[in-house]
């Protein structure tokens, strides 16, 4: 599974970061959230798509979930 931030909606409330701080990272030059990793390990599933369903922006995308 991948996940990716569309960086047009991001609002950087950071819920993802809080969520799952192994996979989303905050980039505070950006002000917003980016995907630390390439392919989302198997413990770390659940709580990438919780995060992508509570993105207040719905800027977290997931393929292969
Ligand atoms: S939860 Fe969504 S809006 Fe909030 S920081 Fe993460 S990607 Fe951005």
């Amino acid at each position: 599974m991948k996940a990716s931030v569309d960086k047009e909606l991001c609002m950087g409330d950071r819920n993802c970061n809080i969520l799952c701080p192994e996979v989303f990272k905050y980039d505070e030059d950006e002000l917003m959230s980016v995907v630390l990793v390439d392919e989302i390990s198997e413990k770390h599933k659940d709580l990438v798509v919780q995060a992508a369903e509570e993105c207040p922006g719905g800027a977290i995308s997931v393929e292969g979930a």
